[in-house]
């Protein structure tokens, strides 16, 4: 599995200029500092920081993909070249390697790379839907996270009063077939990438099954922090996320790139979901930024993102998006409400914010 929805949107951003943004509550975007809090920086080139401190914005980066320990290396480079610099406008999240995972001494040596990891200033571990989607056992069985194996690492996180970042499963789309996927952007990556689409490809795990397994992992270790990236895989249901919310309280979830699907439920039921989860629910894009990318394309991109957004919880004007057909009335959530998803629950869930 090695589809990003950051590069599906990517696709978009020159349909963004059509977003409409009108009264926008500039005053309020502007007063407010606000985390995105799921990006994936893979610079040290100091152009985004710059541009995230214009827009009132800090970063939470986040290291991911378990294949090997050199590209988790690689990543952990720029982590702490940014992090170095711009001390109180970024942290960063560590992930661990799958390399060896059925040798004996694998969790113990996840644990120490994940100790020098702490001492550096990772403030929590990812963990990515290669587990559950990719990675397979010698008797060729898909390795799910909520595997015993995996139990003394979740164990030491959580003494270590570390975050775990959960990305297990997809949206539920990428098990529908195209005509009944509910955004566009699911649709156009999905007719391009049927490799990844899995509706094609009953022999994976299925939905049910990966969401079981982190559900199980929860249970599991009611002590760790966990937040679920993309509103936990669940976007696709309000009432789904808030029966997890009630059964787990040791979870959070970030709405990375899933802003879209809240957009296209009835919007009352989506208001009341947000105000009664309102200290469990993160901001954050999924923004992907690396060596090579074109800065200006992706600054482009990322300002639509956070300033449509914003339009959608801060405003009640009837707003278009190019993920969704149609238009859609903004949430007009208070400032308190905005002030806990744009900044305080990030705090609160990865404690260690900014330090
Ligand atoms: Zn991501």
């Amino acid at each position: 599995m090695r589809y990003c929805k950051c590069m599906v949107i990517g696709i978009f951003s020159f349909m963004l200029l059509l977003t409409s943004c009108k009264g926008i509550q500039s005053d309020l975007y502007e007063e407010m500092t606000k985390i995105d809090a799921h990006v994936h920086i893979r610079t040290e080139k100091p152009d985004i920081m710059e541009f995230a401190a214009a827009e009132g914005f800090k970063f939470l980066t986040i290291n991911t993909r378990a294949n090997s320990q050199a590209y988790i290396d690689e990543q952990m480079h720029f982590a702490r070249a940014i992090k170095e610099q711009y001390p109180d406008r970024i942290s960063y999240i560590t992930t661990f390697s799958m390399e060896n995972f059925e040798d004996s001494s694998w969790a113990t040596e996840v644990i120490r790379v994940l100790q020098k990891d702490f001492e550096e200033g990772a403030i929590g571990v990812k963990v990515w839907k290669d587990i559950g989607m990719t990675f397979r056992d010698s008797l060729n069985n898909f390795i799910l996270i909520d595997d015993p194996r995996f139990d003394p690492i979740f164990d030491f996180i959580a003494n270590n009063k570390k975050t775990v970042i959960a990305h297990i499963g997809e949206p539920k789309n990428c098990w529908l077939p195209l005509d009944s996927m509910t955004v566009n952007n699911d649709k156009l990556y999905f007719s391009e990438h049927p490799q990844y689409h899995m509706y094609l490809h009953p022999e994976y795990p299925s939905y049910e099954q990966l969401v079981a397994s982190r559900d199980n992992l929860l249970a599991r270790h009611p002590d760790l922090k966990l937040v679920g990236a993309h509103l936990g895989s669940l976007e696709w249901s309000v009432d789904e996320l808030a029966m997890r919310l009630d059964q787990f309280p040791n979870l959070a979830v970030d709405m990375a790139a899933r802003v879209c699907h809240f957009q296209v439920q009835d919007r009352e039921k989506v208001r009341k979901f947000i105000i009664m989860y309102q200290d469990r629910l993160l901001y954050a894009t999924d923004l992907v930024l690396s060596e090579k990318d074109d800065f200006e394309e992706r600054k482009t991109w990322l300002e639509r993102e956070w300033r449509s957004d914003w339009s959608y919880f801060a405003t009640g004007d009837s707003l278009q998006s190019p993920y969704v057909n149609g238009s859609f009335r903004g949430l007009k959530l208070d400032k308190d409400i905005l002030r806990k998803i744009y900044y305080t629950n990030a705090v609160t869930w990865y404690p260690e914010l900014f330090n």
